[in-house]
C-alpha cells in the first residue's frame, strides 16, 4: 500500500514554518515534525555539558548517544530529551545563538536526518525544517518553501521572545537570524536551498490561516489524484 502524503515545508528562519505546519497538521490529520526542536535539544544539551559548539567530533557523539523525542500532546507537542522535558527551554536566546553552529556538523546531521526518516516512513506527516525537500525525504508528494523578507522573520522572531518573557533589542534579534541564514545557506552539508520541485510561499503580511488554506487545497488535490 503506499504511504499517506508527506509534506516538507523548509525555508529560513522566521519564515513561519513552525505555525503553518502545525495548523497544516491538524487541519489534515496529519502528524507534525518539528525537526528544528531536535538540533534545538541537541544544542541545550552542549551548553549545559559546556562542550564547545565548533567541536564536531563530540557535538557529533553527543548527537547520537542523545534520546530525542518530539511527541504529540493534547494542546501540542512537547520536546524531550533523555528524560527531561526541553520544550521552553530549547527556545532560549543562547540555544537560537550556537545551534547554526551545531547544526553545521556533518555528523549531527548524519544522525538526526535518519531519525527524520523513520518518522515520516508511514507518510501522513508534516515535517519542517532547513532540508526536508532536499535531504531528509527527498520524494515527498508535496513539498513547500517558505519564505518572508528578513525585516518581518526579525520581527516574528522578536515577538516570540517577547511572548516568552524574554525583552531582547530588535536589532540582536535581527543578527541572529541574519547569521542563522549565512550559516544555513553555506554550509557544506544540506545547505538551505530551494528544492526546484518546491512551490514557493511568500508569507509577507499574509496570515497563517491564509497560508494554511492555500497549502492544504493543494494537499487536497494531491489526497484526490491518489
Ligand atoms: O527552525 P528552527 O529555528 O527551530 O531551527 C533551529 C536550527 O536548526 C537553525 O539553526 C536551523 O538552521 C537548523 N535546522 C537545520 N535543519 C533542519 C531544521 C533546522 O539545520 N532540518
Amino acid at each position: 500500500m503506499r504511504r499517506r502524503p508527506v509534506i516538507a515545508i523548509d525555508g529560513p528562519m522566521g519564515a513561519g514554518k513552525g505555525t503553518v505546519a502545525r495548523l497544516l497538521a491538524r487541519k489534515l490529520g496529519y502528524r507534525y515534525v518539528d525537526t528544528g526542536a531536535m538540533y534545538r535539544a541537541v544544542a541545550w544539551r552542549i551548553l549545559r555539558e559546556r562542550i564547545p559548539p565548533e567541536d564536531g567530533g563530540r557535538v557529533g557523539e553527543l548527537a547520537r548517544s542523545l534520546d530525542v523525542r518530539v511527541l504529540p500532546s493534547p494542546d501540542d507537542f512537547r520536546v524531550w530529551c533523555d528524560e527531561e522535558d526541553v520544550t521552553e527551554a530549547i527556545r532560549s536566546l543562547e540555544v537560537n545563538e550556537v545551534v547554526g553552529r551545531v547544526a553545521a556538523h556533518p555528523e549531527v546531521r548524519a544522525s538526526l536526518t535518519a531519525r527524520q526518516r523513520a518518522l515520516a516512513e508511514e507518510g501522513g506527516v508534516v515535517m519542517e525544517g532547513r532540508d526536508i525537500g532536499t535531504v531528509v525525504v527527498p520524494d515527498a508528494e508535496l513539498k513547500i518553501y517558505l519564505d518572508a523578507s528578513l525585516e518581518e522573520r526579525a520581527r516574528r522572531r522578536w515577538a516570540e521572545f517577547r511572548t516568552a518573557g524574554l525583552e531582547v533589542p530588535y536589532e540582536r534579534v535581527l543578527e541572529i537570524v541574519r547569521q542563522d541564514d549565512t550559516l544555513a545557506r553555506n554550509r557544506s552539508v544540506s545547505p538551505l536551498r530551494r528544492d526546484p520541485d518546491a512551490r514557493v510561499v511568500d508569507t509577507t503580511g499574509r496570515s497563517p490561516e491564509e497560508v494554511v488554506e492555500e497549502i492544504a487545497a493543494l494537499a487536497r488535490a494531491l489526497e484526490g489524484e491518489r
